[in-house]
């Protein structure tokens, strides 16, 4: 399952809002027996569990796209804008920069096979473990 351009798309061009159930200050959704979440922080500390089109797209090393807060309307939404340009049927990705409790965290669970030539083999941000 991913996410693909249905026609050419523009850089810049803003795509699609990031849906879902919202969650309050510091609350998590239940994680559920698969683990899976969609969950995205914003940066006023609600977050949202992604269930729409938005939340379809895969991670990727070398994105296409990536997550804007629209900093616009008083309560926080989060959308996916077109990095680059995209030729219809391309698949969209996104770098998830998931964040992590550790090294080992990010490399066992959270590994990534995208196969870009950027891939650092992780869906997470490995920026707090650059030194360890
Ligand atoms: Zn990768």
């Amino acid at each position: 399952m991913g996410l693909f351009a249905a026609r050419d798309l523009t850089a810049g061009e803003r795509l699609i809002e990031y849906k879902g159930r919202r969650y309050g200050k510091g609350k998590l959704p239940d994680m559920g027996d698969d683990g899976v979440t969609k969950f995205l922080r914003l940066s006023d500390g609600t977050g949202i569990d992604g269930s729409g089109w938005a939340a379809l797209a895969n991670h990727g090393c070398d994105p296409n796209c990536e997550l804007r807060e629209d900093e616009e309307s008083r309560l926080p939404k989060a959308w996916l804008y077109a990095l680059k340009d995209v030729a219809k049927g391309e698949e969209l990705v996104w770098d998830y920069r998931l964040d992590v409790a550790s090294r080992t965290e990010a490399y066992a669970d959270w590994a990534c096979a995208c196969g870009s030539e950027e891939c650092r083999g992780t869906m997470a941000d490995t920026e707090p473990f650059k030194d360890t």
